[in-house]
């Protein structure tokens, strides 16, 4: 395959731009300088030493081509398995930018805020609606945070019974958040090992549950993108024991219009808006995490609550078994908007159609690739599927090499080394919003990569060889990052 060419664009600090004295504006003069240095004198510097001395065009060209050396969805396929990076559709910023959502300010008397309540209220009903489940809060800020109210949930409800109850039952597949969430709320965590087809067993999920167990988390379609065939006869034997189902809603895309985890026994669910419901994400939020509940884990779900006084929305806080508030005010609520206009341009058959789509540009994926690098399971996938480096293993080159080497072709890399039960994962999710065009391209350089490691398997080692940086010394990165110019 012809690498594709990128333009590079070469670009210095904006530093080592500009010349003295130039500037980007024009203010008019300052008549409060004789006051302001009495305020702060040590505000008021004289000179700013390096300070860059650039006009407008100049820091717009350099941010606009910094911005050029980004991989996002809105410049490349996005790979990124278990995040679903789908397009995020652009009507929905204008929605969300609309006065009366963007200006509202969250004190505003509810009198004067029908207009959001009733969007939540709506968006509510559409999460429950989705997903089977009876009762919806928003306000949880993440998926993570979902779990984490979820599991207060759950423990809130074990100890209105009498007793809290000590374990919690996690897949080794599990997302790191699961056990985290569980730990969070004081519980141990007890491992459930995956059957060989990849999904769990009901049979052994049985001799797990006791008394002492709270609830099992699973994600379904599980880590795998395998569906969990045996979920309804696993959430039975939990509720057998008095133990609830947590689960992780996260993978959504592979089912949403098609199946309700509420009908597969779930207990507690969270919805991670910002991958299945289209709304920005990456570079740490904001998101949203809403949970759903079953009748019984009403009573406890987060406040203030909406609820309707005198034929008006209104907050209220008078839920006494309440978990309380797991954050300020009533959640990300210009997220809230942009999935609530994506659900609703959507509609119930535009979001069947999704999942469909999902499910066969992962499939296709996995029927293309399977011959080449080895895969966790031949089994049919859900929505994303996962590979490894096993057909490698002779060469030196490992899942790393790969995933850089596909910035050299000008795609973003999938997810690796995730699930941890596949050794080496390199874990793929198209998404629906990918064209057949865009997911060949992508194959072919996934085969061009592995034709490489048999024939040049040096050009790897090193990539990636086209970008601005090449491989980075992460972990350095991450601990000394160096953010001032002139520091080095
Ligand atoms: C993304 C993800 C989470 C965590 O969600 P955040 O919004 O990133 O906090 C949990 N479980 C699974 C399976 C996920 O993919």
């Amino acid at each position: 395959m012809k690498m594709r060419k990128r333009a590079v664009l070469d670009e210095p600090l904006i530093a080592e731009r500009g010349s003295p004295g130039r500037i980007g504006y024009s203010l008019p003069a300052d008549d409060l300088a004789e006051y302001a240095g009495d305020l702060a004198p040590e505000l008021c510097r004289e000179t700013l030493e390096r300070f860059p001395e650039v006009s407008e065009a100049e820091v717009v060209r350099h941010f606009t081509r910094l911005s050029q050396w980004n991989f996002s969805a809105a410049t490349t396929l996005y790979p990124l398995g278990s995040c679903t990076m789908k397009y995020n559709p652009v009507v929905n910023e204008t929605v969300a930018r609309l006065p009366g959502f963007a200006q509202l300010h969250p004190l505003t008397p509810d009198e004067q805020a029908q207009g959001a309540l009733a969007l939540l209220v709506e968006l509510e009903r559409c999460l429950a609606e989705i997903s089977g489940m009876d009762a919806v809060s928003l306000q949880p800020a993440a998926g993570a945070q979902g779990e984490l109210t979820g599991m207060k949930l759950i423990r809130a409800y074990h100890q209105a019974h009498g007793h809290p109850r000590t374990k919690v039952l996690i897949p080794g597949s599990a997302h790191g958040t699961n056990p985290a969430s569980a730990a969070l709320c004081g519980y141990a965590v007890e491992e459930v090992p995956t059957g060989s087809a990849g999904i769990l067993n009901a049979e052994t999920v049985k001799q797990c549950v006791d008394g002492e167990v709270a609830a099992l988390m699973v994600t379904n379609p599980n880590t795998l993108g395998l569906f969990e065939r045996e979920i309804v006869q696993i959430t039975e034997a939990l509720h057998a024991h008095g133990a609830l189902v947590y689960m992780d809603g996260a993978n959504l895309n592979a089912l949403m219009g098609v199946a309700k985890p509420g009908h597969m026994g779930a207990d507690v669910i969270q919805f991670n808006l910002h991958k299945t419901f289209s709304t920005p994400h990456g570079g740490g939020g904001p998101g949203a995490g809403p949970v759903g509940v079953k009748k019984i884990l009403e009573p406890y779900l987060p406040m203030p609550r909406i609820i309707q006084r005198d034929g008006l929305y209104a907050w209220s806080e008078a839920f006494p078994q309440s978990i309380g508030k797991i954050r300020s005010f009533y959640g990300n609520f210009g997220i809230l908007v942009r999935a609530y206009a994506y659900i609703l341009a959507m509609g119930g058959d535009g979001l069947a159609q999704a999942t469909r789509m999902a499910v066969l540009s992962a499939n296709y994926l996995r029927k293309q690739l399977e011959g080449t690098y080895e895969i966790a399971s031949h089994e049919p996938c859900m929505h994303e599927c996962v590979f490894s480096d096993g057909s490698f293993k002779h060469t030196g080159i490992k899942t790393l090499d790969i995933a850089k080497r596909l910035l050299d072709y000008g795609f973003y890399a999938p997810t690796i080394y995730f699930p941890l039960v596949v050794s080496g994962a390199l874990m793929i999710e198209p998404t629906e919003t990918e064209s057949k065009e865009t997911l060949d391209e992508f194959i072919e350089a996934l085969l061009a990569i592995a034709y490489e490691i048999r024939t040049s398997p040096e050009a790897l080692k090193n990539a990636p060889l086209t970008t601005p940086v090449s491989r980075l010394d992460e972990t350095r990165a991450a601990r000394h990052p160096v953010l001032r110019w002139g520091t080095v």
